[in-house]
């Protein structure tokens, strides 16, 4: 239930006060044990106010933490007062008294843009608390307008709106009339009551009448509804109509799945209100933050333009801008952005490119290499360039012949010698390929510097710029799938960068749109985007798009993502926080059962085995990363592992203290369940 609402106003004087009290008698009536705040107060005897008539009993200090004498907005008043705000000690206050009543009712200062602070709304205050909001509009003529405004501002904001409720209705201009069905018409959000004028309103018999009147028209169980019954129906709907992907289903049933509803900065929350840091970042998508408002307005202003139109005979803005965006920060030479909407599909996109580029130019390159423990996506084509026989075996028949070689996964080789000492030429088996059949292969397709589904394999320095030396030499096109390791993942936007390497196709996703709505792009070089041009009847156009190409709503994500790596400098602040989460996973080496401790930037793997000596691994029926997924989730962290290997993957804009909650967890979950 929302054990909290934040009466805000379309105005100064609409009558936020008074519904607050009436509010709060009505609940007092029911029963229920009521609290109030009002953060901020410029003049006036507000607080004193709801103390008295709700017989409140707690600290005037924590009720009212700041008092202005003047009437003015609170960044004013309190500054003209050298009184500087310390927002943590309003988020203390709210803490405190959310703890002591069952029902806290926090009154704003004016309406929703009222400044507080530099840069801080009462939006971005009702925000930070997480609360959802209650709209006081005033009777009479402009309150359509002021209504509208508000609400729709609070609901672009991100703030959950419980409705409005228009106040002093006298019911005698033919405005005021009107406007209880006009609002009704035109609110995204419930017109809850519409409260009568009440004369004497500041008296005790005014305000219970009002607080009457209040409870009669307004539903106060739905102010108070509980959620659990619905995360229960949840629950069975969930098992009834989902099938869940890379799930065993019959686990599933048997589990009381988790219900994610609502997200914040690094934090997502459940149907039933508790809150878990997200420990791999959605699915290694997120970048900024959940809810980042950016974000959340670029794509919502896109919305208001166009929410999709196609890119077969037409383009756009955000699509073209874009474009020339990751064009400008892509390893250079690559110069063209193809669109599509899943990391696999950008992969597929690569791998026919590439084939057909050689067509184009005459040759008879045909096959692909890649490598052993590959994840490159789920479709036919992705798969068939796949490395991982658990997800690929069943499909073996359905794919297209590929050449394999190994990967460089260091702990397994078998001269358990250290880099740059060991003997084992990782690249042999790439060199033995090329000299013997270049003249078949169109491409070698990697994951450069980690292997990341196949448990985080970071590779050790140099391999990369090597693989890319050998392409060159037999002239075999380079793919680089950083669907996982581009835009930040690794602490430099493309992993590529690191060696100095500009692959000929270049493949991104997951990452790109800060982790908001599926989209994804291939990059390619002039040389082979000019190998597809011709006459129309030669046909040597590249036949392949997806419906929702490069939709308007996702490009427009991706292009506030990217400003916000500019603005926030975003990989300048994760260089410290790297070298932080190196220094801590120092210690999960004193724990007995890990093997392997991997790390590229914010890639992490903690590679458990059953005997560190033998690194002979936990048996797959153990379960063991599931178990300590399931673990940290009693710590308040959401992680999800592959096989015996723990990922972390935060997004990037997490904080050192968020950091350190989240080693904190993995560390206890896995020697609990280790142990
Ligand atoms: C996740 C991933 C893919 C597949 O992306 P989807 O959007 O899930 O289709 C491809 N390649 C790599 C390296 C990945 O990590």
């Amino acid at each position: 239930m929302p054990k909290a609402i934040f009466i805000t106003a379309t105005d100064t004087g609409a009558g936020k006060t008074v519904i607050s009290c009436a509010l709060g008698l009505a609940l007092k009536k029911k029963g229920i044990d009521v609290g109030v705040m009002k953060p901020f107060q410029c003049s006036g005897n507000d607080a004193d106010f709801l103390i008295k008539t709700l017989e409140i009993k707690d600290e005037k200090s924590l009720v009212n933490p700041y008092y202005a004498k003047e009437p003015l907005a609170p960044y004013v008043a309190f500054k003209r007062a050298r009184i500087k705000i310390d927002l943590e000690k309003i988020f203390n206050a709210y803490k405190e008294l959310k703890k002591r009543h069952e029902f806290l009712i926090v009154e704003g200062a004016g309406g929703l843009l009222v400044p507080i602070k530099e840069n801080y709304l009462t939006a971005d205050l009702i925000r930070d608390l997480d609360i959802p909001a209650l709209i006081v509009a005033r009777a009479g003529l402009g309150t359509l307008n002021h209504s509208l405004i508000t609400q729709r501002y609070a609901l672009d904001y991100g703030i959950k709106v419980k409705g409005v409720i228009l106040n002093g209705f006298k019911g005698k201009t033919l405005a005021e009339k009107t406007n209880p069905r006009v609002l009704r018409d035109f609110l995204d959000v419930p017109l809850l009551a519409v409260v009568p004028f009440v004369k004497n309103v500041n008296s005790k018999k005014g305000l219970s009448a009002l607080a009457k009147e209040l409870g009669r028209s307004l539903s106060l169980e739905s102010l108070l509804k509980k959620e659990r019954t619905r995360t229960k129906r949840l629950r069975s709907d969930d098992k009834l109509y989902l099938w869940h992907p890379f799930t065993q289903m019959k686990d599933w049933i048997k589990d009381r799945p988790l219900i994610i509803e609502e997200a914040k900065g690094c934090y997502l929350k459940d149907t039933e209100g508790r809150w878990y840091l997200d420990g791999v970042s959605s699915l290694w998508v997120n970048v900024h933050g959940h809810r980042k408002p950016e974000i959340d307005a670029a794509i919502a202003m896109q919305m208001r333009k166009s929410a999709h139109s196609t890119l077969l005979g037409l383009a756009h803005p955000p699509a073209i801008d874009l474009a020339r965006e990751l064009v400008r920060i892509a390893p250079y030479g690559l110069r063209k952005v193809f669109y599509s909407d899943s990391g696999s599909s950008a992969v597929e996109i690569a791998l026919k490119m590439a084939y057909q580029y050689w067509q184009h130019l005459g040759s008879r390159k045909r096959k692909f290499i890649h490598l052993e423990n590959a994840y490159h996506g789920d479709t036919i084509g992705a798969v068939s360039v796949g490395g991982i026989d658990l997800f690929h075996k069943a499909y073996k028949d359905l794919l297209f012949d590929s050449y394999t070689i190994d990967s460089p996964y260091c702990y397994r080789c078998p001269t358990k010698k250290l880099y740059p000492l060991c003997d084992v030429d990782c690249l042999g088996g790439l060199r033995e390929i090329l000299e013997c059949e270049h003249e078949q292969v169109a491409a070698l397709i990697v994951e450069p510097l980690v292997q990341g589904a196949s448990g985080m394999l970071a590779w050790p320095k140099g391999i990369y710029k090597k693989m890319a030396g050998l392409c060159k030499k037999y002239n075999v096109l380079l793919i680089a799938d950083e669907v996982a390791v581009g835009i930040g993942r690794t602490g430099t936007m493309f992993a590529s960068e690191q060696e100095e390497v500009t692959p000929d196709i270049l493949c991104l996703a997951k990452g790109i749109t800060a982790g908001y709505l599926p989209l994804a792009a291939t990059l390619t070089t002039n040389e082979i985007f000019d190998a597809f041009l011709g006459e129309h009847k030669e046909q040597k156009t590249f036949f392949h798009g997806h419906t929702y190409t490069g939709n308007p709503l996702a490009c427009a994500a991706a292009l506030a993502n990217l400003q916000l790596f500019r603005k926030e400098k975003t990989l300048k602040k994760l260089q410290p926080k790297i070298k932080f989460l190196s220094k801590e996973l120092e210690r999960f080496k004193r724990l007995e059962h890990t093997g392997d401790i991997r790390q590229k930037g914010f890639m992490v793997g903690i590679e458990l085995v059953k005997d560190r000596l033998t690194k002979e691994p936990y048996p797959w029926e153990e379960k063991i990363g599931i178990k300590v997924c399931q673990k940290a989730r009693e710590y308040g962290v959401i992680l999800r592992p592959l096989g015996n290997v723990i990922v972390l993957m935060p997004p990037l804009a997490i904080s050192k203290e968020e950091l350190s909650q989240l080693l904190g967890a993995a560390y206890k979950a896995i020697s609990f369940v280790t142990g």
